[in-house]
């Protein structure tokens, strides 16, 4: 074909879709308007606008919350269509939107979060809202770009679509409002399936954003929400064929079912992390690491310190050190009072240790009254000497008392941090001064996150370099999810051309 052999092919298509006769140059672009005269799909920001409708018809929801699985994904869907005729300032809008709301409502939702789930603590219920501005949005979408003697491609970072997401109880709404801000910054819209026991605050925040985005900028269900949500509505997003890929967060159950689902799915599983306290540790700061962390919203952060191996050259100053921090020091008796009622032995042998899950996330006090001792105003963490056979060691325990193992040296003690973390790959924390411990612990632990004397806070960017999420992907291996965690990558390749060096 020549030149000319184009022109007349172009302009023979122009006349038949009645777009006149004119003798532009073939090359000149369309104008870009709104509407859609003669029947012709109109491209706005490169999407055609009729795009936007759903197989399913309309549907209406109460700002985001939904009964029906389907609906609420056909609200999600419709949504998409419309956010991707969008520029991305409207979906940083949306970003800040998010942030704003979590941090100006942070205690009215926290509080609300605690009296629904009763489970934590109201200071760090609000903290985990007032953090959410550290969440990172638009700003982390990029483009590649490879150029070269065959022209130049780009790669460039492109929404899925309808992602479907699972919350835990352990922290609500800070979890839906960080998986919102990453997955609109990346271009998707989404529907969540809460935790039952943390449903009404997830909810009232998918309202909350669902209004003031719609007044921002002219688009409703970007986010929506289950209403009430059960096992059942979870599988049917798992298998909602307009459900592009899953984001799940929660403990091993949800994550098993996750991974057994047939599509891709970013999995934030459970954890056990382990501390280990060597000889050259600075003691002072790993006690108050240590009860910082795990003592955190009553241990029910999955990055959380769950137990220590403390060699024995520093153990005894280690124990004295907490109780200067916060933490009170129980003893063996107390000990073995607390693991009863806290744990029903194994239902098979060999099997897990039945956690009592009313004791999970409440107060160190509360569960000191359990076995009879009052403990000190300002007490944020029980701890106890114990041997690895107490179920606090090897389960996740999710309440302020915190198991201290007694190791020969340091090398034992980093073999029973690999041992009790059970190949989760989620969280491990040393305290040292030799280098040489931190990286034989680093290579075998082989975790998501590797925090070094700090607590374990110090792994999503609070008072360590980094950047926070709530969803941790582990057994997926995206690690700390960000924007970027919910894109495609595409690659547009010109040949020859458009190297202009
Ligand atoms: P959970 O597993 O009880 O519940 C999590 C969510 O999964 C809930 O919405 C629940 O309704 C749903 N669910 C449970 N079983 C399911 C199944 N078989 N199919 C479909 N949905 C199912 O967890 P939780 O108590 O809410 O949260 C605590 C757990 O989550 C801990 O194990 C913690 O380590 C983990 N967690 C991990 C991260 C991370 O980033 N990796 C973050 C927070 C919590």
């Amino acid at each position: 074909m020549n030149e000319s052999t184009i022109r007349a092919v172009v302009q023979e298509v122009l006349s038949e879709i009645g777009k006149g006769t004119s003798t532009a140059p073939a090359a000149a672009p369309a104008p870009r308007v709104n509407g859609s005269p003669n029947g012709i799909p109109v491209m706005t920001a490169g999407v055609a606008a009729s795009a936007g409708s759903s197989s399913y018809g309309p549907v209406s929801g109460d700002w985001g919350v939904f009964d029906s699985v389907d609906e609420a994904v056909a609200a999600a869907k419709d949504a998409f269509n419309q956010l991707r005729t969008r520029p991305i300032a409207d979906r940083a809008k949306v970003v800040s939107i998010v942030k704003e709301m979590c941090e100006a409502r942070a205690e009215e939702w926290g509080r609300k979060e605690l009296e629904e789930t009763k489970i934590g603590r109201l200071d760090h219920k609000i903290g985990k809202l007032q953090i959410i501005k550290q969440v990172p949005g638009t700003e982390w979408l990029k483009s590649d770009c490879f150029s070269g003697d065959n022209g130049l491609s780009v790669e460039e970072y492109a929404p899925f679509g309808v992602i479907g997401a699972i919350t835990p109880v352990t922290h609500s709404l800070p979890t839906l409002a960080g998986n919102v801000i990453n997955m609109i910054a990346a271009g998707n819209t989404v529907c969540f399936n809460p935790h039952p026991s943390g449903a009404r605050i997830a909810c009232e925040g998918v309202q909350a954003f669902n209004k003031a985005i719609a007044e921002a900028i002219g688009l409703e269900n970007l986010v929506t929400i289950i209403g009430t949500p059960t096992i059942e509505s979870a599988g049917a997003i798992f298998n909602h064929r307009d459900v592009r890929m899953l984001c799940v967060t929660g403990g091993p159950g949800v994550a098993r079912a996750a991974l057994q689902a047939r599509k891709k799915a970013v999995v934030a599983g459970p954890g056990n992390p382990p501390v280990v306290v060597d000889e050259t540790a600075d003691i002072e700061n790993a006690a108050k690491s240590i009860v910082a962390g795990a003592a955190f919203d009553n241990n029910l952060l999955c990055i959380g310190e769950k137990e220590v191996f403390a060699v024995n050259d520093i153990f005894d100053s280690l124990m004295d050190a907490m109780s200067r921090h916060g933490g009170y020091r129980l003893n063996a008796q107390q000990v073995e009072a607390l693991t009863k009622l806290a744990f029903a032995p194994p239902k098979e042998p060999g099997g897990h240790h039945q956690l009592n899950r009313d004791m999970i996330g409440k107060d160190a006090a509360v569960l000191a009254e359990m076995i009879g001792v009052q403990v000190p105003a300002g007490t944020q963490l029980l701890y106890g000497e114990t041997d690895t056979s107490n179920p606090f060691v090897p389960e996740e325990q999710m309440m302020p008392f915190i198991p201290i193992v007694r190791a020969r040296d340091a090398q034992q003690a980093i073999e029973l941090a690999y041992e009790f973390e059970h190949g989760f790959g989620h969280t491990a924390i040393i305290h040292s001064r030799n280098v040489r411990n931190m990286t034989v612990m680093g290579k075998l632990m082989d975790t998501t996150l590797y925090v070094k004397n700090g607590p374990c806070m110090a792994g999503l960017g609070l008072g360590g370099e980094g950047y926070l999420s709530f969803s941790v992907a582990t057994p997926t291996g995206e690690g700390v999810t960000n924007p970027l965690t919910f894109t495609r990558s595409r690659r547009c390749v010109m040949v020859d051309e458009l190297r202009v060096v």
